[in-house]
């Protein structure tokens, strides 16, 4: 993650962030990476002058969605 940029929607860098959990108990699994120890969970980066929000799954996490998640290529890319 590179903090340093700028919001891409009004050019500003006043970002707060926030970790939340990827299970808020309704609606759906928005993380399904599994994990009995550790909930899923994303980093969320909200500009404070715009609200743009940016999610981001943590370093701890990113192994999972490798193995569960289909690695996207040219025949599985959304067009
Ligand atoms: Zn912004």
């Amino acid at each position: 993650m590179n903090r340093e940029s700028c919001c891409r929607n009004c050019g500003e860098r006043e970002f707060y962030l926030q970790k939340v959990s990827a299970r808020g108990g309704y609606g759906p699994d928005l993380l399904p990476i599994g994990g009995f120890f550790r909930s899923p969970a994303f980093q969320l980066r909200v500009c404070g002058v715009c609200g743009l929000v940016d999610w981001f799954v943590p370093p701890e996490h990113l192994a999972k969605v490798r193995e569960r998640f289909t690695r996207e290529d040219s025949s599985t890319a959304p067009h």
